[in-house]
């Protein structure tokens, strides 16, 4: 795969016709985020000419299935595949000479994020967040990376606020706090979409985030050193910010919309410092607007992905999974099986639910169900479901903070077997169906 950066991408989406560009004036309080949010799911927005800054801003760099799948260079259907091959045969990557690496074109220890054209998103947000930046780190235990994206609240010109949700980063912290160290990081930005979907994979602690994408790009990943931090950082990105995650430091960080289409409330959490800012000489800055496709795909493609791979060990006749856009493409699932034994639904909701603590509600249907079509997987529901034997309820599980249902996170799971009763009596679940309809062309029938 030749494509490796923002701006190898941004001509794939030129030559499909999926970018324009924006040369009026706009403002980066709202203009940006209300812009980018009518463009979601169409095409990708260039934004040449943002007041008071000299950097161009991309959005919705991938807000369809579509669009990812041709990033990934396969079909629509075959994506979810794609990633769960990917994160099972993970491949190394490789670090380049600075010479190499266009994110060294230009290096200043004196970072000043006003610089930078930082929307603020929503209404209510507590100030300018950077939302499209993948966060590097080391286990100090392991020295093993991890990239993770999270919300970073612009606090001052070298100053951000962070949350961390309780996963990979958030151990790295408490370990390094315990031991009363920074923890170092970086933070890249302007990437392609494959980066950034590996960036989103569901692994275990101690899996390299970026052995999945070298697995996506079918060759290593060019990554090179870190100036003021002992990290690699990929040679491509347009900007790389370079910083410490701060001992025993907390600033009110939030409020901020979220992917629920709620707010984050604000509260204080830890503090990131920056050291260094390396980009390309003429860098782009990409920024996601929050709840939009690009936002939610990004992340239901790798958890489809993981919960996929987790399913089938549990029930190898699993044949799909699929977040759905109205369960804000974490909590709820819809999974197609082949049944070959009754209860099998049962053990796919465990499986799902234990493959991401965000999973709520695990619908289970059969093959003959579209499970990208709601009005199918409803009808599936309706036909083939009773809810005093279909049903089940687990309480208080670990569930997502960011679900304004939630007791602090803590979730209750619901499972449905929509399936046909296995053994049942085949007839009286045969769907209807007309011969010759797929076929037939109704236009050739009708006088114009
Ligand atoms: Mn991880």
């Amino acid at each position: 795969m030749g494509m490796k950066s923002l701006r190898d991408w941004l001509q794939v989406l030129e030559q499909k016709k999926l970018l324009r560009r924006v040369e009026r004036d706009v403002d980066r309080k709202f203009e940006i985020s209300a812009l980018g949010k009518k463009a979601d799911g169409k095409y990708a927005l260039l934004f040449n000419n943002i007041k008071e800054a000299n950097v161009p801003l991309v959005t919705g760099i991938a807000s369809t299935r579509e669009v990812f799948a041709a990033a990934l260079g396969v079909t629509k259907a075959e994506v979810v595949g794609k990633f769960a091959a990917a994160q099972a045969s993970p491949r190394e990557w490789k670090v380049v000479d600075k010479t190499s690496a266009p994110v060294k074109e230009v290096i200043s220890f004196d970072v000043d994020l006003s610089k930078l054209p930082i929307p603020v998103h929503h209404e209510k947000d507590g100030g300018a967040y950077i939302t499209a930046g993948v966060l590097i780190a080391k286990d100090p235990l392991t020295g093993i990376p991890n990239l993770a994206i999270h919300r970073l609240h612009v606090l001052g010109p070298n100053k951000l606020g962070i949350l961390m949700l309780p996963r990979h980063l958030w151990q790295f912290y408490r370990t390094a706090e315990a031991a009363g160290k920074p923890l170092e990081i970086a933070i890249a930005i302007g990437l392609d979409p494959v980066l950034m979907l590996a960036s989103q994979a569901i692994t275990p602690l101690g899996v390299d985030e970026y052995t999945i994408a070298s697995a996506l790009y079918d060759e290593p990943l060019e990554l090179v050193k870190g100036e003021t931090v002992d990290l690699e950082v990929p040679a491509h990105a347009e900007i790389v910010l370079e910083g410490r995650l701060l001992p025993h430091v907390r600033k009110t960080e939030g409020p901020f919309g979220e992917y629920p289409k709620y707010y984050g409330p604000a509260s204080p959490k830890p503090v990131i410092e920056l050291t260094a800012i390396t980009t390309r000489k003429s860098p782009i800055y990409h920024t996601i607007v929050p709840a939009t496709m690009e936002h939610l795909l990004l992340g239901a493609i790798p958890r489809e992905g993981g919960m996929l791979q987790v399913i089938r060990s549990a029930v190898p006749n699993t044949l799909a999974v699929h977040l759905t856009p109205g369960g804000t493409c974490r909590y709820h699932a819809v999974v197609s099986i082949e049944k070959q034994n009754e209860g099998e639904a049962k053990n796919v909701m465990f499986a799902a639910f234990s493959s991401s603590q965000e999973i709520k509600r695990v619908v289970v249907v059969d093959k003959d169900v579209d499970i990208f079509d709601p009005t199918d997987v409803e009808w599936a529901m309706a036909t083939r479901c009773q809810a005093g034997r279909d049903v089940m309820i687990v309480e208080r599980a670990l569930g997502n903070k960011l679900d304004p249902s939630s007791d602090d996170g803590i979730s209750d799971k619901m499972g449905i077997d929509a399936t046909v009763p296995y053994g049942a009596d085949p007839f009286r679940f045969e769907r209807i169906r007309i011969p010759g309809e797929e076929t037939i062309d109704l236009t050739k029938y009708i006088e114009t």
